[in-house]
């Protein structure tokens, strides 16, 4: 009797293939395992084994596979069931779900393109034969494809050589890119060693004499020693010694002082929480028995702690408990917030039980990484990490926790699986009777709604850690202040008065504005004409700094226009101003103080924003400008002062979650001030310093925006109370969206009724010459998930068959954000 294995493939494919193994094979094969299968004309894919049976597939004729590339399961039981919920629960196909799973050098293909690894020193790794001719040709060759490297072997399965090579780092896959981060050193200075004893010393001071300024640096040094016997910067030497640097340099080349360098990071955190002892607070400890309480209940508890109310402290008390048990944990917070700091934090800890799983990791990181997990190695007992760390293969996991549950990050925009990390996070723990611990000062309200109606443990943290006040919150009516001649460029006289004030006490600001950019739009002032992108429905965006046009959406750009295009008037100027203008009024005001900007302009690159972060923390700037990345749950110490540069903007974003958001995002950026020692201060410029949401963060009052945005979220059915699925249509014809979306949406409002909206534009409807139209279906809480979704796939089944909608593409986005 044959036997068959059904495996998932790495496309988009509603189901899972048959191929056929021989009873020998088949003896061998496990769930999990991973196959090389022949699919289509002539591709090679790696495929995961899904399921092992005997029956013959009806509609066509099983394949043979081409070979098994494991000898032991890389993908647990629990994955695969993991891929099949996600598959369906976010209506996408399972091999999505693989692609996004697993690590790509575990997928090869006949399409990818091997190199050699950076670094690659043939004398360091051992080889065998065929491994050692693929390394042979690559020297020649900079890069093969796998193809190619079938010629070189002369034979069809050089996989499992290509999965060797690149276990043993020594080749890479294609597109990678790999620039190594050095964390950043600082100069430290000590005293030699043979001045220490108390005879040497004097005679050092001794001979000195003749040299006061030399004198005044080591006695400087001798009492901050026995102030503290932490490392010494050599800024902070000469700051308190009034020496020039030049004289330190005269003391090292004299061999009485030495110099040495240190990762800023590590030093930073041994001067605080090295001696690995967290010693709670009486407020975080009745916070920690809580949350053991809440969790023995029920399987989720929310904890709404006010920022810096020193959360990630309760945390690892609990995570503590966890893994002394042989458990692992996973700690999901947003992507940015993966700092060397919090990483750092956490190892000084734990030690090297700590792993972090970074998306911008290199292929050969992701892969140890994932190994480490797959063995439950003790090095992988905690887990920090974004989104996609919930694809890792844990073993005996014990508890979740995901800090900044409120973060819109977590859930996957594009491409599919379109899931939610915080959501898929509950059903990964329910599979091994894990907890779940979410995390924030400013809640989702769907989790808040949940933990009030007790489907949610709730626990509040409602103090700053050791007596750190709030901040103190002002508004700032612009409006009022325009009026009055009060405002120079974006900045109000308040504003301006306390980032003198900040600066003259060393202390450093934030300076948040929700837009990347010089300034939105370039206008006409004649005809009122502003450049537009030609492939997209958006005005091009001025950049000062590049003195271009661009388009946020596709990268279009030209030079600036000193002319307008459509009437040659020369009256043109800019409307609308962003982080960049924020940036170049900053510098001509405050032109003694660096200045730094966050946007996604300026964190393109590997560890870009951990440089930007790094820098700020080692007070190398003073001002930081940028988006919300800054409210992403980051630490900063010296933040004296916060100002919101102008709240409207964010009020009228066109979106359900506007209000909701918004308070999020202020309240997330005035937390960074005044985290430790000094109060800190916030100021919000506004155009509608009445709005509620306004008062709302000017009081911390997150009860009350939650009492009213639920009740506009119960009386226009929106979440919590329906749930979401959005439909974008797009296509390069613009008919054919018009057509197909009316289609659609007719479809679904003969069964779902008024529970359709549109179809409908979104506000730029065309993106890189595709045209868009959107269609929201609402799921009252009563309605049958199952059900909707067999419905919808039914619809779009039909849809699909209509031949006129063939180059019409339709993405499902369930619980979109
Ligand atoms: P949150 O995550 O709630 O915003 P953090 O955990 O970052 O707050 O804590 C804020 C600051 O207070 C951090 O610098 C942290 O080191 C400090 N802190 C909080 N709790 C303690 C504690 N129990 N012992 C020592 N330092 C603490
Ligand atoms: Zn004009
Ligand atoms: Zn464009």
């Amino acid at each position: 009797m044959p036997h068959f294995i059904d495996v998932i493939l790495p496309l988009p494919l509603d189901k899972r293939f048959t191929y056929e193994v021989t009873p020998e094979e088949s003896e061998v094969i496990r769930l999990g395992m991973r196959v090389a299968v022949p699919f289509g004309k002539s591709k090679i894919y790696t495929a995961v084994v899904a399921g092992k049976h005997k029956n013959a597939p009806q509609v066509y004729e099983a394949k043979p596979i081409s070979q098994i590339l494991d000898e032991s399961p890389v993908v647990t039981k629990t994955q695969l069931e993991l891929w099949r919920w996600i598959a369906s629960y976010y209506m996408c196909a399972e091999g999505e779900v693989l692609k996004a799973a697993l690590p790509g050098a575990f997928l090869l293909e006949s399409e990818n393109i091997v190199q050699l690894a950076p670094g690659f020193d043939q004398e360091e790794i051992e080889l065998n034969d065929e491994e050692y001719l693929v390394t042979e040709a690559l020297q020649r060759q900079s890069s093969l494809k796998i193809q190619e490297v079938m010629q070189v072997l002369d034979k069809k399965s050089v996989l499992p050589v290509l999965n060797r090579l690149v276990a043993k780092k020594a080749v890479v896959l294609d597109r990678e890119i790999y620039e190594q981060y050095t964390p950043k050193k600082v100069r430290f200075v000590k005293l030699r060693e043979e001045f220490s004893a108390e005879k040497a010393m004097h005679q050092l001071l001794d001979d000195l004499g003749r040299a006061p300024k030399q004198r005044e640096v080591i006695l400087t040094y001798f009492n901050l020693q026995a102030q503290s016997k932490k490392p010494l910067k050599v800024k902070t030497l000469t700051s308190k010694s009034g020496a020039s640097s030049a004289t330190i340099k005269s003391l090292i080349d004299k061999n009485i002082l030495e110099e040495y360098y240190l990762e800023v990071d590590r030093v930073s955190f041994k001067e605080e929480t090295a001696r690995g002892e967290i010693r709670l607070s009486e407020l975080q400890e009745s916070v920690f028995q809580q949350i053991r309480e809440n969790l023995k209940e029920q399987n989720v508890c929310l904890l709404h702690g006010i920022t810096s109310s020193g959360k990630t402290e309760v945390y690892i008390k609990l995570i503590e408990r966890v893994i002394a048990k042989g458990k692992q944990v996973l700690y999901l917070l947003p992507e940015i917030a993966l700092t060397t700091q919090l990483i750092q934090r956490l190892r000084n800890y734990f030690g090297d039980q700590v792993l972090v799983f970074h998306s911008k990791y290199s292929v050969n990181e992701r892969v140890e990484v994932y190994n480490h997990v797959l063995q439950n190695n003790p090095k992988a007992r905690i887990v920090l990490g974004a989104r996609s760390a919930v694809f890792l293969p844990f073993a005996d996991l014990g508890l979740i926790i995901t800090d900044e549950e409120h973060e819109t990050t977590f859930k996957q925009f594009d491409p599919a699986p379109r899931y939610n990390a915080r959501d898929t996070a509950v059903v990964l723990a329910n599979f091994f009777k894990a907890k779940i611990l979410l995390g924030s000062a400013t809640p989702s309200l769907e989790s808040y709604f949940n933990a009030k109606h007790h489907k949610y443990g709730l626990v509040e943290l409602d103090r700053r850690y050791g007596n750190v006040l709030e901040p103190e919150i002002e508004i700032v009516d612009i409006k009022t202040k325009h009026k009055k001649k009060k405002m120079t460029g974006h900045f109000s006289d308040s504003l301006l008065q306390e980032i003198t004030a900040a600066l003259k006490e060393e202390e450093q600001v934030i300076l948040f504005q929700n837009r990347r950019g010089f300034s939105p739009i370039l206008e006409c002032n004649t005809c009122g004409h502003s450049p537009q992108c030609p492939n997209c429905d958006v005005s091009l965006t001025y950049h000062s700094f590049s003195r271009q046009l661009r388009c946020h959406y596709c990268g279009y750009h030209i030079a600036m226009q000193q002319k307008c295009m459509a009437c040659d008037s020369t009256d043109i100027s800019t409307k609308g101003f962003g982080t960049e203008q924020i940036e170049t009024e900053l510098k001509a005001l405050f032109p003694d103080y660096k200045i730094g900007r966050m946007d996604q302009d300026t964190t393109r690159g590997k560890y870009a924003y951990e440089k930007i972060i790094t820098a700020f923390e080692q007070h190398e700037l003073d001002i930081l400008v940028g988006t919300q990345m800054l409210s992403k749950g980051l630490d900063f110490r010296n933040v004296k002062l916060v100002g919101i540069m102008n709240a409207d903007n964010l009020l009228n974003f066109p979106d359900f979650r506007a209000h909701e958001r918004s308070f999020q995002l202020m309240l997330q950026v005035a937390g960074r001030a005044g985290r430790t020692k000094k109060r800190g201060k916030v100021l919000i410029q506004s155009y509608n310093p009445h709005h509620q949401i306004v008062q709302q963060v000017s009081t911390n009052d997150y009860k009350g925006m939650y009492k009213d945005q639920i009740e506009e979220r119960y009386n226009y059915k929106y979440p919590p109370f329906y749930r979401l699925i959005k439909f974008s249509i797009k296509s390069r014809d613009y008919s054919k969206t018009n057509e197909s979306a009316a289609w659609l949406a007719k479809a679904l409002t003969n069964v779902f009724r008024e529970n359709v909206l549109g179809p409908e534009f979104p506000p730029v409807a065309r993106i890189r010459n595709e045209y868009y139209k959107n269609i929201l279906l609402k799921i009252p809480q009563k309605q049958s998930l199952g059900k909707t979704k067999e419905v919808v796939n039914k619809v779009l089944t039909s849809f699909n068959a209509v031949p006129a909608f063939r180059s019409v593409r339709v993405v499902v986005n369930v619980d979109p954000m």
